[in-house]
């Protein structure tokens, strides 16, 4: 349960009231419209602790989305708090154009050595869209500088999502990222089917001959391919065989284009992996992180490159790479994603008398493991319900696709009843639980998600 001094309500009815009216006039909120009459209220967030949102409506929940992805440790933890402390004691934020500092460079350090083998150069920036932008800009001036500038095409997958800003729109699913209303203002891309679905999918020979004619007809024009490695998240929440992986990397490889790795909502354990690639055994050339970075303190990304591309890059005419956000590399969000990587890795080793790397990885991995059980035997209800069209399991992730799209705002009072936060998504009501949910979390999770999604009324 939350820690107690945050488990009262403290908002009083007059302020909430406030608070909600403003909310409703002028915040707008994600993918959502303002203004009108008849949009639904937000629940309002008094604080976090532990797994649990402290709803000024309602009491605690437990936030079975770790704020999208992010939250993997929970909230107000007291090592990440500590990190944010220690940091801002000595600086919150430099420039980091001709200044460094231990936080940007020990994180850049650990990424390196976690990371896929040759992702040796850590470029930072300030959000998830952002980082696939300098993924993009660097394929882009990699093959400016090798004298190759046709080469400016990418090669996404239908179902992808890689951000909202508009390099990432562009190589987003065009259906599901709204195309159409941008189309002018937008780089067109090239798009191949997504890989069949199924994590232990046999590989499908007609798929397969479909992406290598891709290739074969617009390999002069591509810079890069970028996927979201095994998991395409909030283009589908689909699960793909990590073989089919390997095949675009050979293919890549095979046609001179550059594999883009966009991990940012897969990366730091969600899949069972440290990162999702892991899974096919393989290392992108361009690597994009971000999300679960700060363990969901603050916003921070990072995009890693191998040597090829920085060299590439900086033997070029510009010499340098042409991107610098104004918080890149800010000191406190570093800190803190050092603290969290440390968290993440090294939690529980002090009672463990394991001695090499693997062993002493088994932890957050066992974690990860038994998480996954307890998902898979606690929604195991939902497989046989008529209005379930599917239920899968990876990892820290939970995916139940319905026949059809329930009422959201139904489901979710209904969930929040039985003590769980989700944000469905159309048919899609899906779970990322935080890693440090108790088994009686997780149990508590599955029960509302079982008993909401039976309920013949959606
Ligand atoms: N790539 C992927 C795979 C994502 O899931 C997201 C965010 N949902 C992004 C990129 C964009 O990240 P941000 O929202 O931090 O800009």
């Amino acid at each position: 349960m939350p820690n107690t001094s945050n488990n009262t309500h403290k908002t009083s009815a007059s302020a909430l009231r406030q608070l909600q009216e403003i909310d409703k006039s002028t915040v707008w909120h994600p993918y959502a419209s303002i203004g009108q009459v008849d949009s639904p209220e937000n629940y309002i967030v008094e604080s976090a602790d532990g797994a649990y949102l402290q709803l000024a409506q309602h009491g605690p929940v437990i936030d079975g989305m770790s704020s999208w992805w992010c939250a993997m440790h929970g909230y107000n933890h007291p090592q990440l708090n500590q990190a944010v402390v220690q940091q801002l004691s000595k600086m919150s934020h430099v420039m980091f154009g001709g200044l460094s500092h231990e936080p940007g460079i020990r994180l850049a350090q650990r990424l390196q050595e976690i990371t896929p083998e040759g992702l040796n150069k850590v470029f930072f920036s300030d959000s998830g869209s952002v980082a696939v932008e300098v993924a993009i800009k660097m394929a882009l001036q990699y093959w400016h500088s090798q004298g190759q500038s046709q080469k400016h095409k990418m090669l996404s997958l239908m179902n992808g999502y890689h951000g909202d800003t508009f390099g990432a729109m562009s190589v987003c699913d065009p259906i599901n990222g709204m195309h159409h209303i941008f189309a002018n203002s937008m780089p067109k891309h090239i798009f191949a089917d997504a890989p069949p679905q199924g994590l232990t999918a046999e590989l499908d020979p007609q798929y397969i001959a479909a992406l290598r004619q891709t290739f074969e007809q617009h390999h002069q024009d591509l810079a890069a391919l970028i996927l979201e490695p095994v998991v395409q998240g909030a283009g589908g929440m689909r699960f793909y065989a990590p073989a089919y992986l390997k095949v675009l990397k050979q293919l890549c490889e095979e046609f001179d284009v550059l594999f883009i790795a966009d991990e940012i909502a897969t990366g730091f354990g969600r899949t069972g992996k440290l990162f999702a690639c892991e899974h096919a055994d393989i290392s992108p050339d361009i690597m994009c992180l971000g999300k679960a970075l700060t363990g969901g303190y603050m916003t921070l990304a990072a995009t890693l490159c191998n040597d090829r591309v920085a060299d590439g890059i900086c033997s070029g005419e510009a010499g340098v790479f042409m991107h610098g956000p104004t918080f890149m590399g800010n000191p406190l969000a570093c800190a803190t994603a050092l603290a969290s990587i440390e968290l993440l890795l090294t939690n529980d080793q002090a009672s463990s008398n394991k001695k090499t790397p693997a062993e002493k990885d088994l932890p957050w991995k066992d974690n990860i493991t038994a998480i996954e059980a307890q998902l898979t035997q606690g929604l195991a209800p939902l497989n046989h319900s008529d209005n379930v069209a599917e239920v899968r399991i990876m990892g820290a992730i939970a995916v139940v696709e319905m026949k059809e799209a329930p009422d959201k705002e139904i489901l979710q009072a209904k969930l929040i009843e039985h003590g769980v936060w989700l944000r469905p998504f159309g048919k899609l009501v899906y779970a990322m639980p935080p890693f440090i949910c108790s088994p009686g979390e997780i149990a508590t999770l599955c029960n509302a998600m079982v008993i909401a999604l039976k309920d013949s009324r959606l």
